[in-house]
């Protein structure tokens, strides 16, 4: 999203959502996306004209100071809001003097993963890469949760099934940022699963734990 619009000719959305607990940028946009019955989540951007500019699929690493403003227009949310989207919100929450350096001009002036910094690969999936919780989504306010995509992260700590990065369906990698948050951008089939008593987790860590037991 290096081609920012001038803000003087761009109104808000008509229809916005509201950041839910620990959802990442992503998320937030597939739903305002969905809100808008855009088939792409880039129709975000400058739909009118045809001329908008790619949204980056590593949204949740959003460094240029210009890019929150144009955001914060679009979705009428604040800087710090939008700043509690990203992956940089646990730099908040942890020592990694490497990655807290003043930010270059032009990036927003907080604390900032940057892309080739030691900390952003130890800690993160490959930038567009994420990891979902099938159940979750099933599961209402349906989003994607900021730390599905931390590296040592495995499983979802409420419904105890370990996270997928794949399609069921078609094996595809699950991107970060997709036009429906629920479905796989590849085959349109649903990454979400509901959890019948005739329909038990095939991924569940109780399943798994118990087959390493026993090789
Ligand atoms: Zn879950
Ligand atoms: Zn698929």
């Amino acid at each position: 999203m290096s081609i920012v619009p001038d803000l003087v000719h761009v109104f808000p959305l008509p229809l916005r959502v509201v950041p839910e607990p620990l959802e990442d940028l992503a998320s937030l946009l597939s739903r305002t996306a969905v809100q808008m019955e855009y088939k792409q989540v880039n129709w975000l951007l400058r739909p009118e004209d045809g001329a908008y500019s790619r949204l980056d699929p590593a949204v949740c690493f959003l460094l240029e100071d210009a890019a929150y403003h144009y955001l914060g227009h679009l979705l009428q949310l604040n800087e710090e809001t939008l700043y509690k989207l990203t992956f940089h919100r646990f730099l908040m929450q942890m020592h990694a003097p490497d990655e807290v350096q003043p930010s270059p001009s032009g990036y927003l002036q907080r604390p900032l993963f940057f892309p080739n910094g030691h900390a952003t690969h130890a800690l993160f999936l490959p930038k567009s890469a994420s990891r979902v919780c099938p159940r979750c989504l099933a599961e209402e306010p349906v989003c994607s949760v900021l730390y599905w995509n931390i590296r040592p992260v495995v499983a979802c700590l409420k419904h105890r099934i370990f996270l997928v990065d794949s399609c069921l369906h078609c094996q595809g990698k699950i991107p970060l940022l997709r036009s429906a948050i629920t479905h796989c951008p590849h085959c349109s089939h649903t990454v979400a699963a509901e959890i019948t008593a005739s329909h038990p987790p095939s991924n569940s860590l109780r399943t798994r734990c118990f087959c390493r037991a026993r090789p």
